[in-house]
C-alpha cells in the first residue's frame, strides 16, 4: 500500500534563502500530523507545496502513490483551512459550505444536504441560515472546517487555524478538532508554532528548524527523547548540561560521576545531558536525598510561580537547573539558600550534540 502522502527530497528557495531543504516525510491514512517550529522555519511553505500553491525547486510529492507535481491546487484530493477562515460574507453559512459540492456539480438540493451533514459534524446544524458576521470566532472557524470536510478530502491541511481564538476557546477547539478528526478518519496536517497544541492534538509531531526537519515522532518521544538540543529546547523547558563519558557506563557531570542510563557506548568528547524540570526534586542542604538518586549541591537563585506550579532556579556546579514543583512557592526557602537537587539517573537523556 502506498503512503497517503509521500514527500521526498523537497527543496524550495526564495532568492538565496532556503525555505525548505531536503524535506522527507510520509503520512498515513487517518494520521494527525503537527508541523511545529519557530516563525520562519518553513511550515507554511511546506503546507503550500503540498496544497499545490507553490512548486518545489526539487523533489517529489505523491498522494496515494501518484506524483501530484503536475496537478494544480484545485485538482489535488485535499483541502486547506486557513488562519483567517476565508468565508464568503454575503452567503449564509449553509451556502458557504454547499459552495464546494455545487462547484463539483452536485445539485442544489444534494449540496444543501451535504452542507447540513458537514455542519452537523461540527455542531452547527441549526446555524445554517445565519451569515458569518452573526457568528463568533469559534463558530466561524467551525464553518471553515465544515466547508473543508464537506467534499470528504483524503487529506486536510490546516494553517494555524486556531491562532485567532482566545486561549480558553482555543484549548476547547483543540480537543474538538482532535475528536472530529478521529471521527472523520481524514488525515490532518496542522501547522502550529505552539508546542502544547502539537502535543495535545497530533499522533506525530514534525519539528522543523531553518527549512529542515529536525525530528519526527510521537509527542512523548519528542519530549522525552529529543535528538537535538534544538528540539529539547523548543519543546517545553529543558535543563541542558555539558557532560562527558567517564569510564565504562559512567558520565562526568560537574565533579560527579553518574551511571549512564543507556547501555550503548558513549562517544568521546562533550555531550549534552537533558533533564526535564519536573524530573528533579529540591531539598534544603543537609537533608539526605533518597537512596538511588543523584544529588547536586547548589544555591537557590529564585522561585517563579504561575499558581499551578513553581519553578525554582538553582545554580549548581554542573550548571543552572530549573526544578518544577506543584503549587505555590516553598515558603521555607529563601533566595540564596544552599540546596540539593536530586534526580533518578534514568531521567537523564543524552544528546550527542554539544553545540
Ligand atoms: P510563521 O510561523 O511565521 O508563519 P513559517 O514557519 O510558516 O513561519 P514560512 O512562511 O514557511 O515560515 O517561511 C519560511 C521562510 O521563507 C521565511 O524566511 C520567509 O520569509 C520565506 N518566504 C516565505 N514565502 C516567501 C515568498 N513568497 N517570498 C520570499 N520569501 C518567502
Amino acid at each position: 500500500m502506498p503512503h497517503l502522502l509521500s514527500i521526498d527530497g523537497v527543496r524550495r528557495t526564495f532568492g538565496k534563502h532556503v525555505a525548505l531543504d531536503d524535506i522527507r516525510l510520509d503520512v498515513e491514512q487517518g494520521e494527525f500530523i503537527a508541523l511545529l517550529g519557530p516563525s520562519g522555519c518553513g511550515k507554511t511553505t511546506l503546507l503550500r507545496a503540498i496544497a499545490g500553491f507553490l512548486s518545489p525547486d526539487a523533489g517529489r510529492i505523491a498522494i496515494d502513490g501518484q506524483d501530484v507535481g503536475a496537478l494544480p491546487a484545485h485538482r489535488r484530493p485535499l483541502n486547506t483551512v486557513f488562519q483567517n477562515y476565508a468565508l464568503f460574507p454575503h452567503m449564509t453559512v449553509a451556502q458557504n459550505v454547499a459552495y464546494g459540492p455545487r462547484r463539483q456539480g452536485a445539485s442544489r438540493r444534494e449540496a444543501h444536504e451535504r452542507a447540513l451533514e458537514a455542519l452537523d459534524m461540527v455542531g452547527l446544524r441549526d446555524m445554517g441560515e445565519r451569515h458569518p458576521r452573526q457568528m463568533s470566532g469559534g463558530q466561524q472557524q467551525r464553518v471553515a472546517l465544515a466547508r473543508a470536510i464537506v467534499n470528504r478530502p483524503k487529506l486536510l491541511l490546516l494553517d494555524e487555524p486556531l491562532s485567532a481564538l482566545d486561549l480558553k476557546l482555543r484549548k476547547r477547539m483543540q480537543l474538538e478538532l482532535k475528536h472530529l478528526q478521529e471521527k472523520l478518519g481524514i488525515a490532518f496536517i496542522f501547522v502550529t508554532h505552539d508546542q502544547e497544541e502539537a502535543m495535545v492534538m497530533a499522533d506525530r509531531i514534525v519539528v522543523m528548524n531553518g527549512g529542515r526537519i529536525e525530528q519526527v515522532g510521537k509527542g512523548e518521544d519528542i519530549y522525552l527523547r529529543p535528538h537535538t538540543r534544538f528540539v529539547a529546547d523548543f519543546i517545553g523547558e529543558a535543563n541542558l548540561l555539558a557532560c562527558r563519558a567517564a569510564g565504562t557506563g559512567m558520565l562526568a557531570l560537574g565533579s560527579q560521576e553518574v551511571p549512564v542510563p543507556c547501555a550503548q557506548p558513549l562517544p568521546a568528547g562533550t555531550l549534552t545531558a537533558m533533564l526535564r524540570p519536573e524530573h528533579l526534586c529540591l531539598l534544603p542542604a543537609g537533608v539526605p536525598v533518597p537512596a538511588g538518586l543523584v544529588s547536586l549541591t547548589g544555591t537557590l537563585r529564585e522561585q517563579v510561580s504561575v499558581g499551578s506550579h513553581t519553578t525554582l532556579y538553582v545554580r549548581t556546579e554542573a550548571g543552572e537547573l530549573a526544578v518544577r514543583q506543584m503549587g505555590m512557592p516553598d515558603v521555607a526557602l529563601r533566595d540564596g539558600d544552599a540546596v540539593t537537587v536530586g534526580f533518578a539517573p534514568d531521567r537523564l537523556h543524552l544528546i550527542a550534540d554539544a553545540s
